[in-house]
């Protein structure tokens, strides 16, 4: 079968024949619907060297964030009916760690001897034909269009992790959460922060086309520049906003988010580009909170897909052939998509 094949560190992946998987014990074989493209991707095959922390050893097929029907079952698998759509939860840790029984798996405590970090992360991905996954990580789509769903495995359960964290500073009236970065996960964190929060939506993006979305997403958007925190600062009323979600990780844009809390604030990275910012006392207001989430939680993913389900959450997606898998990459580098890109075997 046809598949996007991370070959070798700090070099574009290719795309490949690579033959069809069978699940073994304990696994099912998803004939895949959508695989999007994340930009974590990138970090994997163009920035990444053997040995750095996020590191996975090629060779393996791409593609963490994946949907699919079932195909077929592996040894001792019950109750999945051949046809049925799923949406893969991407993580695998050990399985039975304090983490991982809670389906945290994220945050295994084994991950020093695991032999892989996920789907699509060191253990081949979707970004083919055919994927095979653990039964245990995937969760029923019903009949929801599971190639728009994609997205949700990643681009939406990441930040529904890092906006759950942050509820109880969201909580009560007249608050505000600031979100950066408005790529596949930024716009889905709007929608997110929307539905489960009262909060007033500052938003921020270098695209003013990212921006006009999050506008209609009913954000308020404030332009890159020298006098953007002061801009952010302002539309709070001069207190700073309670949570902020960096889904771009550069120093700048950290160092932005940093500056804009308000006393008792969160401040979540998401985005893992290599930002650094400096701390000491006087740097942030008393008692805010710089932290990073890292995905999510099977349980979480359950939740998302409830809010897909009902409507909360509309990934925007731009739908690429298997064919032209290396296009959608190339355009996601050059920041050319204004969708997440999901890569469709059956088109
Ligand atoms: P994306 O390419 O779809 O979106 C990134 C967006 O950021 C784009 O709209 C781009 O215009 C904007 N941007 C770039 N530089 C900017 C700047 N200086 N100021 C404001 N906006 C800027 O990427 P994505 O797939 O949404 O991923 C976002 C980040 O989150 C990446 O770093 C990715 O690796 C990371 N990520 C982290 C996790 C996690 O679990 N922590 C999971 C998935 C992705
Ligand atoms: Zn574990």
């Amino acid at each position: 079968m046809r598949a996007v094949v991370f070959e070798q560190y700090q070099t574009s992946p290719s795309l490949t024949d690579v033959e069809k998987p069978a699940p073994g014990p304990g696994e099912v074989l998803l004939k895949v619907a959508g695989a999007g493209a994340c930009h974590s991707d990138v970090a994997v095959y163009r920035e990444f060297q053997e040995g750095q922390p996020g590191a996975q050893r090629p060779a393996f097929v791409l593609g963490h964030e994946n949907s699919g029907w079932v195909e077929s079952v592996g040894e001792g698998v019950t109750g999945f009916t051949v046809g049925d759509a799923y949406l893969v939860y991407g993580p695998v840790g050990c399985g039975h760690c304090r983490y991982c029984s809670k389906g945290q798996d994220t945050y295994c405590e084994n991950t020093a001897t695991n032999p892989y970090a996920g789907i699509g992360l060191g253990r081949d991905g979707g970004m083919a034909e055919y994927v095979v996954v653990p039964a245990r990580n995937l969760v029923p789509l019903g009949d929801a269009d599971p190639i728009a769903a994609a997205p949700l495995s990643d681009a939406a359960l990441t930040p529904y992790h890092a906006i759950k964290n942050a509820l109880p500073n969201l909580a009560g009236g007249g608050k505000y959460a600031l979100v950066v970065g408005l790529g596949g996960l930024g716009q889905i964190a709007v929608q997110i922060l929307t539905a489960l929060t009262g909060a007033t939506v500052i938003a921020t993006d270098t695209k003013e086309d990212a921006m006009a979305r999050a506008a209609e997403r009913g954000a308020i958007t404030v332009p890159s520049g020298p006098d953007q925190v002061a801009r952010i600062r302002e539309i709070t009323g001069g207190t700073g906003v309670d949570a902020a979600f960096d889904f771009v990780g550069v120093t700048p844009t950290i160092q932005t988010a940093q500056a804009s809390m308000a006393v008792g604030g969160r401040f979540t990275v998401v985005g893992i580009a290599g930002g650094t910012t400096e701390w000491n006392f006087f740097s942030t207001p008393y008692e805010s909170t710089i932290t990073n989430t890292y995905w999510g939680t099977i349980e979480d993913l359950h939740d998302v897909v409830a809010m897909y389900r009902a409507g909360q959450i509309e990934p925007d997606i731009e739908r690429f052939a298997l064919a032209d898998a290396l296009e959608a990459y190339r355009k996601l580098e050059a920041g050319e998509l204004s969708g997440r890109a999901v890569v469709v075997p059956t088109l």
